[in-house]
């Protein structure tokens, strides 16, 4: 069952979570490979896509935000556009468009970042919007420090983490045809550190010492959490990789989540969310489809689940209820 583990550095300004998932995971690549229309995803896709919802899942649960975390990559190469998308209560679903072939070894920037159009972006969709109110959105290149192209996620990811709350972080990814899993570890604000008013000279160098001592902690485990292979990451349990990599230090461990309450596969589209996207065509765009093909047909692209409007539906959608000849309401 998919997995995530919270713990804390006893007495250290640092943090990590491991996530594994592994039934959400298969049912998302299940899905995917029962669509006739697109079959199943290309490895790199699948791995791409993996590493995503993993790394989607530890940021959702690293913040205390009402809303769900919407991870996205807009590609310039075969793959146009991968999301992964987790709400707070860890429900997860994700989807790649794939277009023409690719490489069995593709790399990052083989299968999104080939004209250096690419880009990554991180949503933050508040759950009960205020009138007006837009979602909170950050844009990271897919490019390094020195302007070489990122090949690793986890790159861009720590990028975006360093940026936007301003706190180290190390991120360790991989994903295969049955695991995608993540190691997050993160140096919280040391107590004060931000708080730099009315320090006397004596106080300041205290509190950069302390900073200083802290920081060499959080390397240290860094550097521990950074051997850790892809290998170990996809196929050890939890309790053996903490184990392996943190054996000298301290960790006060949470009550891992699973099941309902840990990562888990849902879907939020509707036939409701579907009729209104119909109605974002137009009566004419939509009626010379029903001309056309005699129904409207719309696939999930998460779920695969498929919707399917016939005239009368269509007729409905575009009939506002004020306008509904008596009885109209009894035709189902
Ligand atoms: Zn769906």
């Amino acid at each position: 069952m998919s997995e995530l583990h919270k713990f804390l550095f006893d007495g250290l300004p640092v943090r990590g979570m491991i996530v594994r998932l592994t039934d959400a995971w298969q049912e998302i690549l299940a899905r995917r490979a029962s669509n006739t229309a697109t079959g199943a995803y290309p490895a790199p896709v699948a791995e791409l896509l993996g590493e995503m919802t993993a790394a989607a899942t530890l940021m959702q649960a690293n913040i205390k935000f009402n809303g769900a975390l919407i991870l996205q990559i807009f590609g310039d190469g075969p793959v146009k556009i991968a999301v992964a998308e987790v709400k707070p209560d860890l429900s997860l679903r994700a989807t790649a468009k794939v277009v023409g072939e690719l490489a069995a070894d593709a790399r990052l920037p083989d299968m999104v970042n080939v004209k250096n159009k690419g880009r990554c972006a991180i949503t933050l969709d508040p759950k009960d919007k205020l009138p007006g109110q837009q979602p909170y959105q950050g844009v990271v290149p897919l490019f390094g420090d020195r302007g070489e192209k990122l090949d690793k996620l986890s790159d861009v990811l720590q990028h975006y983490m360093l940026q936007s709350e301003q706190l180290d972080t190390t991120l360790v990814l991989a994903a295969d045809d049955k695991v995608a899993a993540g190691l997050l570890i993160q140096r919280l604000p040391v107590k004060g550190e931000a708080n730099l008013e009315g320090t006397s000279r004596s106080d300041h160098d205290q509190s950069n010492e302390d900073e200083i001592g802290r920081n060499e902690d959080y390397n240290r485990i860094t550097i521990l959490a950074s051997s850790l292979t892809r290998d170990e990451l996809l196929t050890l349990d939890v309790d053996t990789i903490l184990r392996r990599l943190f054996w000298e230090e301290k960790l006060l461990r949470f009550e891992p989540q699973s099941g309902l309450l840990g990562p888990h596969f849902a879907c939020t589209c509707g036939r409701t969310r579907v009729a209104n996207m119909i109605r974002g065509l137009g009566v004419e765009e939509a009626e010379s489809i029903l001309a056309e093909r005699g129904d409207i047909e719309v696939g999930c692209d998460f779920c695969g689940k498929q919707y399917r409007f016939d005239a009368v539906d269509a007729a409905q959608i575009f009939t506002a209820p004020g306008d509904q000849m008596p009885g109209t309401a009894l035709v189902q």
